[in-house]
Parts: structure tokens; sequence; C-alpha cells
């Protein structure tokens, strides 16, 4: 071959410059490795990546041991063995390389074997960083996001402040359309967005595609002037119109995230974090929508990561910092305590005393209140027994969460824990908010029948807000309907709903449950809604909650203990 020959005539120095030339048209580094001399030529970049001390190297074995991944050099070594003696004439393998910073990098490696001058044996190829080969994407025809890395890091070092905005867009019910119609649809639905968003931006806008469903508009001020929220709706209509022009056969939104400004000292990284927290903050709002970065709600959520991590280590210290406040519950008729709701307390180190309405969903979202729901239920049994001492109808009312509903055994958690505390079933009411349970199935009916066979009452909770609704009450067969405090509220303020809680009251008795009424502050409101005619009363002007100590010093050893 004409090459090898031409090879043959060059000198060190000539090989090395046409290395060099093609190298620049290739993202990959070409290589020459004089097997008989152990002699490594490899492009210069290469040497800007990898530990290597020049880009000719003569004891190519020693220091090929300091770019080789331990592991993988003496397969690298056997398969070299082969070429030198003669056995193979090319070479194919894929492993890996320590960077300069002694990072693993996967690359793939392939040559062939020619015959170079004085009967030496050279090996010429190439070596390819194997995460960088995806640049490009041949669905959308878009470059990829190692290629928007690779630019954005650039822009961010050299001139931070020509950057007007970024956009990330997403597509709302991608995975649906994957599922239901099969990947040939999705690339289909990607390629269909790929053009329309390229078509709307203007010229000198960058689209990259990042992963899967994801899409990166990049206006570095090259004279683009489109405002994001136009080219946002923009794209919205032709979607809109391709899907009436289509028929609506297929059917699919976008949502957008968008940051602007303030680039200068962010990282590629960072910019990655924020327009997917926009991108999200645009789904949780509804989708079909598009979200500006807004850095106060993102360092809320970040507060949000830190307290569940806080929470989970305390859980993990045998609930350290929590704690089980009690709040009594009086009989409408005499103003006698009848129960106490058990209310949860947790107080940390670094956040301080945590109000429930912050910390709840947050131990819902992570699950964790399923084993801290189990301790409230076995601290606020324990006392209960102990109270029955001093009245013994006395109950104690537990908040149930629908996470605990539908991801924990609760009938097993129950029947556990009032059997081995001693305590009658009848002395426990499990509190359940409206809005958790919408999807009643068959397993929670199930439940919901199991536990009034063994004669634990549940209460609807939080009954006024969110979708109120008497079905529940017959669904989850409740003997007692909690309303809510801003229910009350407003029908302390305005008759018409004085009369709505009134008739609600009147309806749950004739149903067979009874009412309890929680929020009561002043003398004057209970006075006003003593006349609704609920069952009992929780609020704070009979008691705040607190600690079993204090609660059991206050409300209990003052009656006539047995
Ligand atoms: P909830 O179950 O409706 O509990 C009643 C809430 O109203 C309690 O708030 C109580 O302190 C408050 N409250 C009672 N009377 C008055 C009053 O007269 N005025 C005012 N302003 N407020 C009154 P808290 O303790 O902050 O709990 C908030 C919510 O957190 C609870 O609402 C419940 O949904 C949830 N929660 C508390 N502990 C637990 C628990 O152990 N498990 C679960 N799943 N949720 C809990
Ligand atoms: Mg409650
Ligand atoms: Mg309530």
């Amino acid at each position: 071959m004409d090459y090898l020959n031409a090879l043959q005539g060059m000198s060190l120095e000539q090989i090395r410059s046409v290395i060099e030339i093609m190298q620049q048209s290739s993202d990959s580094y070409m290589f020459i490795l004089d097997l008989t001399s152990d002699t490594y030529m490899v492009a210069e970049k290469a040497t800007k990546r990898f530990p290597f001390p020049s880009i000719v190297i003569e004891n190519c074995t020693e220091i090929l041991k300091k770019v080789v991944y331990p592991a993988d050099y003496e397969m690298l070594a056997a398969d070299m063995e082969k070429c030198r003696s003669g056995e193979k004439d090319s070479h194919a393998l894929e492993y890996r390389w320590l960077d300069r910073m002694g990072r693993v990098v996967w690359i793939s490696c392939r040559g062939t074997v020619v015959a170079g001058a004085e009967g030496h044996r050279l090996l010429i190829g190439t070596v390819t960083e194997m995460g960088k080969k995806a640049k490009a994407d041949n669905i959308t025809g878009l470059r990829r996001e190692v290629r928007f890395r690779l630019n954005m890091e650039a822009t961010l070092r050299d001139d931070p402040g020509s950057v007007r905005y970024l956009m990330r867009i997403g597509i709302d019910n991608f995975k649906e359309i994957n599922e239901k119609e099969g990947v040939e649809a999705g690339d289909e639905v990607l390629r269909e967005l790929a053009e329309c968003i390229t078509k709307t931006v203007d010229e000198s806008v960058d689209v990259y595609r990042l992963v899967a469903d994801e899409f990166m508009v990049v206006d570095i001020g090259k004279g683009g002037e489109k405002e994001p929220r136009a080219i946002y709706r923009q794209i919205q209509k032709t979607i809109a119109a391709t899907a009436k022009s289509k028929e609506y056969s297929r059917f699919y939104t976008v949502s957008a995230g968008v940051l602007e400004g303030g680039f200068s000292g962010r990282t590629v990284e960072e910019i990655m974090r924020f327009t997917e927290f926009a991108l999200n903050e645009a789904k949780r709002n509804g989708r079909n929508q598009m979200a500006v970065f807004d850095r106060a709600a993102y360092d809320v959520y970040l507060e949000k990561l830190d307290i569940r991590k806080a929470l989970r280590q305390d859980v993990s210290h045998d609930f350290r910092g929590f704690e089980v406040y009690y709040q009594p519950i009086v009989s409408a008729a005499d103003y006698k305590l009848v129960g106490a709701e058990a209310l949860l307390r947790w107080k940390n180190e670094k956040f301080g005393t945590v109000s429930p309405a912050v910390f709840i969903p947050i131990l819902e979202e992570s699950g964790l209140i399923i084993p801290v729901g189990q301790y409230v239920l076995w601290e606020a049994a324990k006392v209960c027994r102990k109270w029955k001492e001093y009245i013994p109808g006395f109950h104690i009312n537990v908040n149930l969460s629908y996470v605990q509903l539908y991801k924990s055994d609760m009938m097993r958690d129950v029947e556990r824990c009032i059997q081995e505390v001693g305590l009658d079933p009848e002395s426990l009411v499990l509190e359940l908010t409206e809005s958790g349970y919408i999807e009643t199935n068959d397993r929670i009916k199930e439940l919901f029948r199991d536990l009034k066979s063994r004669k634990i009452d549940l209460a609807l909770d939080d009954f006024g807000t969110g979708y109120s609704n008497m079905r529940y009450l017959k669904e989850i067969d409740a003997k007692t309907v909690k309303i809510d405090r801003s229910f009350v509220m407003q029908a302390l303020r305005d008759e018409y709903d004085y009369n709505i809680i009134s008739h609600i009251i009147d309806m749950v008795h004739s149903l067979g449950s009874v009412v309890c009424m929680e929020g009561i502050e002043e003398k004057e409101e209970l006075a006003k809604m003593i006349a609704t005619k609920p069952d009992m009363i929780q609020g704070y002007y009979f008691g705040k909650p607190s600690p079993a100590e204090q609660f059991e010093k206050q409300f209990l050893a003052a009656t006539d203990s047995p």
C-alpha cells in the first residue's frame, strides 16, 4: 500500500505533524505505536487530558501502566503482544484510561498493524472517548448534551455576560406516548418537536437535545431578538396546530423552564440544575406552561431537601427530636374531657422547632411517615392506656396519613400495637384527612372493614377543606366528622356558612355519626358554635397541644382518679 511506503520514508517529526494535522478534524486521539521499539506517539490533545509526559514516549510499556486503568492493563498487554508477534494484524479494544485527575474514562481503541522501516511493526489507530461519542443525535439531527456542556463551559468561561437566556423544554407526556404508541411514535414526536423549536427560534439561537425528551434552547446574544415567552407560546401554538391537522391522532404538550441573567461565575452543573428546577416547577404547576427560574423558590426547595435529610437522620437515631403532644377533646354537652388528639412535634438542632405543616408533607413524600406514624401510634396507645385509669371511656385520636394506608400494612401494625400495649380497640380513633383517600381502592375498603370489625373507629379529619364530600363519610364509614378550624372561622364570619355547618351537623347525625368541632379559641366562638349542636369540641379554648406529662397534670390528675 502506498501510504505504507510513504510512512517508511518519513521522519518521526514528519509523522508527528501528519498526526497533528489529521487530529484537527477529529474528536479522537490518533496514535502510532512502534511495537518493535516500544515507542508511542500520540496527539498533543491526548497529553493534555491524560498523564502522558510528552507526545513521543520511548518507554511506552512503563508509561501506559500509568495511563491505563490497572485492572485493564493485562488484557491490553496481551493484545499488544499478539500484534507484536504477528499473531494479529489489528487491534480493537474498549477499556479504561485514567485522566490527569485519576478519573476513569472509557475509551475505544482501534488500530491496524503496518510494516514500518527496518522491519518494525507499527500499530496506527485512534482512541475515542466513549462518553463523548454521542455528540449528535440521529433522531432529531440536533447536537446533544455533551456538546451543549462543552460549548456552555467555554461561554461561561470566556463571556458569561453574553448569555441572554436558556430555555429547557420537556414533553409532558412522553413516557405515555412511548408506552402506548411505541418507541417509533416517540421518535417521531421528538423529531417533530425538534423541527418546531428550530423553526421558531432565531437562526443565531442554538438548540440541543438533552436526555430523553428534553431540549435546551440557548441564546448567547448573537442577534436573537425573540423573548423566551414568545418563543414558548409559538411552540405551543405550532404543536396544537399540528395535532389538529392530524385530527388529534396524537396529542402532546410541552413545558419549559427559563433561566435569565446572572450567568457570571456559574458552572454548567448549576445551570443544568437551575433549568431542571424551573422546568419541574412548570410541570408541578400543572404542565403545558413555562416557568422562569426563581432563586427564592429554589432555596426553599433546597431547604426542603435539607430538612428531609435531617428528618431521616433523626428517625434513624431512634426518633431523636420527635415528641407527641396531646390536645384535649371535650364533650359539647358538659365540656368534660373525653379524649385527646395526638399531634406530632419535631425539633432539630439545625432547624429548631419546625411546624407540622412543613415537616408532615416531607415525611409523607419521603415515606418516612411510615416509621414515624408507628412511633406516634405506640406513644399514643401507651399514654391512652394509662389515662384510662383516670377516665375509663377516654379515647385517643391518632392521625393517619394516606401514605401509611397505601404503603404499609396498617391493620397488622395497629393490631400488634394495641395487643402489645394492652389497649382496648374502642379507645383508638384513627383520623384520616379528606384529600388523602380520594382513590379508595378495594384494598383500602377492606382495611376500613377490618378496622370496623375490630371496633376501631375512624374519623374524617379536616372536613370543610378541599373537596368536602359527604360520600367519603359513607365510604370510610366514619364514626366522627371533624370540622376544620378554617370552616368554623368562616361560619363565625358569615351567616350562610354558619347555616351550612348547622345543616351538615344535622346530616351527619342523621347518618348515625358524630361531629367534633375544631379550632374554638374564644368564649364567644364557643357560645355561637355550640348552637349548631356538635358532639365534641377541640380548641385552644379548652387547651393547646402539650406534652404527655403536662397534659396529665393539667387535665387528668385534677379529675377524680380511681
Ligand atoms: P389536624 O389533624 O387537623 O390537627 C389539628 C390542628 O389544629 C393541630 O395543628 C392543632 O394544634 C390545631 N388546633 C387545634 N385547636 C386549635 C385552635 O383553637 N386554634 C388554632 N389556631 N389551631 C388549633 P398541628 O398540631 O400544627 O397539626 C397540623 C396538622 O399536621 C394536623 O392537622 C395533621 O393533619 C398533621 N399532623 C400532626 N400530627 C400528625 C401525625 O402524627 N401524623 C400525621 N399523619 N399527621 C399529623
Ligand atoms: Mg387530626
Ligand atoms: Mg383536623
